[in-house]
């Protein structure tokens, strides 16, 4: 579900032309709807209504301060993973104690703003991370409260760029060794377990791994609780997959939310939720503008203003957006198959082979759909290419949330050494 839908023949963000956006802001451009975002927000607070829950959004998935506000208005909490992303969730209003810090490479730095923020709960994702994160709190004299993530050794079923959860995966605590590092916990200073942790993966479409991961974390959160660990929550990370493509259909949130309470059963805990793609995903469309078109022997070129450094996923995990274009195609506008591909110097730089469109003329402008997770977020300069600028739109009105910057400010951080000026 989402608010981008063609109106009056040209496709729109709520009630605004992203051709709008376009002329105002040039291509290309992400654009995110405030309705899609709060909606998707609202349908995972509903779906677990009466349960004691925390919605801690994952700030990886979309960092703009704009965005993450938004979520935190619409009751979100934040998942981080580096003092960055804390700073930013904090600076878009969500308090410390509704932020949950994941990641395998925490420094000390990071978790001494943390314990000094005062966050809800450290994922631990190693004995060693235990044992700095106890000296470090012991030092401040504060304690740290503690989920350790576990690998389940469940294969997530998704791409394996993006799977977590199996025992090859740098992710997690070995299975076999948790409950011992659970009793170090008990021994350790400064540490104080609270949890268990799991996260498997992302883009999951099927219940049926999440449902073994989980069975096992909570058959471990019991036998911790017998071993006399005072386990009081189960995080179960995020991962939840959206469709990306016609036919597409993931497990929706009100299923997922039902396998949860079936497997928490009884076992008396706050559930922490860590979703970002299925909050985020269909919420962010990217604007392009095609520049030529190619013919060679075998193929016809789309060549379009953006490129992978503004949308890494087709490049990263061969992954697939919809494209649709700006101006509403008639229902039986013939069509053309296309490799899209944007400028930069690298042959990975294409979003999609052989895809089937109707024919797009140079200066017109085409929407690279459910990119509003991972995209933004994985933008670079290479090619020495400014950041793609986001918008945010809201009912009639928008704003830029990222402005494009000037050539100075992309290059204000080099130095030429003394021998060179
Ligand atoms: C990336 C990540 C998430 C969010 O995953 P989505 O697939 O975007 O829901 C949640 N938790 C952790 C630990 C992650 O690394």
């Amino acid at each position: 579900m989402h608010h981008f839908d063609y109106k009056n023949g040209r496709l729109h963000c709520e009630d605004v032309s992203l051709d709008a956006i376009a002329d105002k802001v040039g291509t290309p451009v992400y654009v995110y709807s405030t309705a899609t975002l709060t909606r998707h927000a609202r349908v995972i607070a509903d779906v677990f209504a009466g349960m004691d829950c925390l919605i801690a959004y994952s700030v990886k998935a979309n960092g703009n301060l704009a965005v993450l506000s938004t979520l935190a208005r619409a009751g979100c909490g934040a998942d981080v993973v580096s003092a960055g992303e804390m700073q930013r969730a904090m600076t878009a209003g969500v308090s410390a104690d509704r932020i949950v810090f994941s990641g395998v490479g925490k420094t000390r730095d990071e978790m001494r703003a943390a314990l000094e923020a005062g966050i809800h709960q450290f994922n631990v994702e190693s004995a060693g991370e235990l044992r700095a994160l106890s000296s470090v709190a012991t030092s401040m004299d504060k304690t740290a409260p503690v989920a350790l993530r576990v690998n389940p050794d469940v294969a997530a079923g998704g791409h394996p760029n993006i799977s977590t959860g199996k025992s090859g995966d740098k992710f997690g605590v070995p299975w076999d060794d948790a409950p011992a590092l659970y009793d170090e916990v008990a021994r350790l200073p400064g540490v104080e377990a609270v949890g268990v942790d799991v996260h498997i993966g992302s883009q999951i479409g099927e219940l049926g791994p999440m449902r073994a991961a989980f069975e096992k974390t909570v058959g471990l959160a019991r036998r911790l609780r017998e071993a006399g660990h005072a386990i009081s929550r189960i995080d179960v990370g995020g991962g939840l997959g959206i469709p990306y493509a016609e036919g597409d259909a993931p497990a929706p949130p009100a299923d997922y939310a039902a396998m949860i309470r079936d497997v928490i059963g009884d076992l008396d805990v706050q559930v922490i939720l860590e979703p970002g793609r299925v909050i985020a995903g269909n919420a962010g469309v990217m604007v392009t503008e095609a520049l030529y078109v190619k013919p060679s022997p075998d193929r016809t070129f789309l060549i379009v203003d953006a490129g992978m450094n503004d949308l890494m996923r087709p490049a990263l995990y061969n992954a697939h957006h919809d494209i649709l274009p700006l101006a509403e195609p008639a229902a039986d506008a013939p069509t053309v198959a296309y490799d899209l591909v944007g400028p930069i110097c690298e042959s990975t730089d294409k979003f999609a082979a052989q895809r089937e469109m109707p024919a797009i003329e140079p200066g017109a402008r085409v929407a690279f759909m459910s990119s509003g997770a991972y995209g933004a977020a994985l933008s670079s300069q290479y090619n020495a290419r400014p950041l793609v600028p986001e918008v945010l739109v809201d009912g009639d009105r928008f704003a830029i949330v990222r402005r494009r910057p000037s050539f100075e400010e992309m290059t204000a951080l080099e130095r030429l050494p003394d021998w060179l000026t």
